[in-house]
């Protein structure tokens, strides 16, 4: 079965086409600036690459082109778009009804606007790509995996917070989580690289990325995790602050600062960029933080301390600990960061090892060899992760999350 996937944001659709079960990727590529004076398609096939200038105004025009370069006849993969049975879309909310992916209806497109007041940046894009496949793929299985299923096994006193209740039962105000897609990828992958059953498995999953979030997996499934209600709490990103005292808000108001500035302040220009004063992206940080430069030193401090604080407090949420687990493109790359996040960790159980870790290739583990708790590294695939359900729910085998 071949199943494409698609994570359309707000001017961009990324696509993989995947033949399964085999989970060969056949065709991988996107379209940036949907709607802006020129857009630009990049796909890759065979490892070969092709890339295009065109004019494309919105997520149809987008999603059409797509479809038109998966079955060009130079560049394309496949004959007819009547071979893409099914299509996994990533969506960012699902709210409390979403515990799995699901095959998308119009009760499930109904839920997904409804989420988007709770992910107004997200959710609405999610659902006009959609739109798209459905218009343009009308007899495919369309399938909704969502950041937010993963972490549907959190229990209430990990997922409430000590506000009112009514404001939970008014707003459904509650810590969400994202990223879920990829806790489970790499917390799955840890398991059966370690050889422990995946229902017995614990783990601290540590997502780093532009956006970066922690997990605490307990016998397979999520039971916390640092983002909340929206992708700010928890870390400190590369815009975003991560936690703080929410007092500052109410005080920033009092001196003038309005809703939206106050927004774009947390959202927009805190984290990594708000810090250094710099560059919101690690590698362009770390290169400054070496020559000298206090604030970019300083955020790499900020950001290494905070994740660190929530090892501690996930090993202390699991009781037993069998992994920490690090992915996204810091996750994956940063190996100095690793280290430091990593330092004096040993009456915890954590212990890594430097060489190891400097030479991290892929999959790794770079704990030292008398570790009670692995480290490993995950190159995370949320990409394959959709692919996996998109294909067990339009009818495939099952995949076995
Ligand atoms: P996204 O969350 O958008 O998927 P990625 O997972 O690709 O983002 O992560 C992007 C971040 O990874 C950026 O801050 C980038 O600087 C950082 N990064 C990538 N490679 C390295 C590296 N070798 N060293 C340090 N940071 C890196």
């Amino acid at each position: 079965m071949k199943v494409l996937v698609i994570n359309a944001g707000s001017s961009s659709i990324k696509y993989q086409l995947y033949q399964m079960p085999e989970a060969r990727v056949l065709a991988k590529g996107m379209v940036e600036r949907i709607g802006e004076e020129s857009s630009k398609l990049a796909h890759s096939y065979d490892a070969k690459t092709h890339s295009i200038d065109a004019k494309v105004p919105d997520h149809e025009a987008g999603m059409e082109l797509i479809l038109k370069t998966l079955a060009d006849k130079e560049v394309g993969v496949i004959s007819n778009i009547s071979e893409i049975e099914s299509v996994g879309h990533r969506v960012v909310h699902g709210g409390e009804e979403f515990t799995g992916s699901m095959l998308i209806d119009e009760t499930v497109v109904k839920s997904i606007e409804k989420f988007a007041d709770l992910a107004p940046l997200h959710n609405p894009p999610n659902l006009t790509g959609i739109r798209a496949a459905q218009h343009k793929l009308p007899k495919s299985a369309q399938v909704a995996c969502f950041d937010t299923a993963f972490h549907s096994t959190i229990p209430e006193v990990a997922y409430m917070y000590a506000l009112p209740y009514e404001i939970y039962e008014k707003y459904r105000v509650r810590r969400y989580g994202f990223h879920g897609t990829s806790h489970r990828y790499v917390a799955r992958r840890a398991a059966e690289i370690m050889g422990i059953d995946k229902y017995e498995f614990n783990a601290v999953t540590c997502h780093l990325g532009n956006g970066c979030s922690m997990t605490a997996v307990k016998n397979g499934k999520s039971v916390d995790t640092s983002m909340g209600l929206t992708p700010l709490e928890g870390l400190v990103m590369g815009t975003r602050s991560g936690d703080f005292d929410p007092a500052i808000l109410f005080y920033l108001a009092d001196k003038g600062y309005d809703f939206k500035s106050l927004n774009a302040m947390c959202n927009k220009q805190s984290g990594l960029l708000g810090i250094s004063g710099l560059s919101n992206d690690m590698r362009n940080i770390s290169e400054l933080a070496e020559t000298g430069n206090k604030r970019a030193k300083l955020a790499i401090d900020i950001f290494c301390y905070r994740i660190k604080k929530y090892i501690g407090a996930y090993a202390a949420a699991l009781g037993r600990l069998d992994a920490v687990i690090f992915t996204g493109g810091i996750g994956e790359n940063a190996t100095g960061l690793r280290a430091q996040i990593c330092s004096e960790l040993n009456q915890i159980g954590i212990k890594i090892d430097l060489t190891k870790n400097r030479d991290a290739r892929k999959e790794s583990d770079v704990s030292a060899d008398d570790s009670p708790v692995k480290v490993l590294v995950i190159p995370t695939n949320e990409e394959l992760a959709i692919a996996k359900d998109t294909f067990e729910l339009a009818g495939g085998k099952p995949s076995g999350k």
